[in-house]
This record gives C-alpha cells, sequence and structure tokens, in this order.
C-alpha cells in the first residue's frame, strides 16, 4: 500500500469508529481524495426509518463536495467483511458524479487493501453530468 493509499485507509479507519449502525452492526468508513489533494471522510449514518439512512460513501461525498470541491481522484471504503464488499449501485453513482473514468476506488476490509477498481470498472458504460450538458 503506497502512502496515499495508507494515508487514505487509515482516514477511512478513523472515521469508520464514527459510523451510526445500530440496525445492521454493518460499520463502514470512507475517505475520498480530490484533485486539491484534501481529504474528506464519511461514516455509514443508518436511520430508525431504514430507508433514510446514508451509505459512508454518500456521507464523505456530501462533507466533499459542501466544501466546494467536485473532483474526487481516489475513493476508499473499509467495512467489517471478512472479504471483498464494494460500493453499492447507489453509491457507484454518486461517486460518479465526481468521478472521472479513471477516477480509483478501492475496497478494503479493517486488515487492508482487497481490490483496487477504475470508475469505468465498476460502473461500466454509465449516465454521468456529460449526457445532460446541451454544450
Ligand atoms: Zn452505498
Amino acid at each position: 500500500m503506497d502512502d496515499t493509499t495508507r494515508a487514505l485507509f487509515d482516514a477511512a479507519l478513523r472515521v469508520q469508529e464514527h459510523a451510526h449502525a445500530p440496525y445492521s452492526n454493518y460499520h463502514v468508513g470512507c475517505s475520498v481524495l480530490t484533485s486539491s489533494g484534501q481529504i474528506y471522510v464519511g461514516a455509514n449514518i443508518e436511520n430508525a426509518a431504514y430507508p433514510q439512512g446514508l451509505c459512508a460513501e454518500a456521507t464523505a461525498l456530501a462533507v466533499m463536495a459542501s466544501h466546494g470541491e467536485r473532483q474526487a481522484q481516489v475513493v476508499l471504503t473499509v467495512c467489517d467483511s471478512e472479504g471483498l464488499a464494494t460500493s453499492c449501485g447507489g453509491c457507484r453513482q454518486k461517486i460518479r458524479e465526481f468521478a472521472t473514468s479513471e477516477t480509483i476506488i478501492h475496497a478494503c476490509s479493517r486488515n487492508g487493501l482487497w481490490a483496487t477498481y477504475t470508475m469505468d470498472g465498476l460502473l461500466p458504460d454509465s449516465f454521468g453530468p456529460e449526457h445532460l450538458s446541451t454544450a
């Protein structure tokens, strides 16, 4: 794991501790490295009204965008699974909003890196902001 990935992994591990997951007991942390070099983090936040819960990717991206950032270069998730677990379909689309085709997405367990994808690899032939462009 290179230094950048290690920094993202450590940040995601730290924020995973703040997950609010009393219903699933499935804790996820997410870190996002932006084109400006900043790292933003988020954890999954469940709700007693289940569909109102947020995945860690959604909270991290919301924090990133709320700080005025729009370009995710690397996204990393850490979850409690023993084996590989990747972002859900909804989160893949949420990442896509702020990604390029080359944005890197790392899927990790608490023990380390499981798999690395590009945005195009994780969500091929996807719909994105350019499809709504009138330019
Ligand atoms: Zn998700």
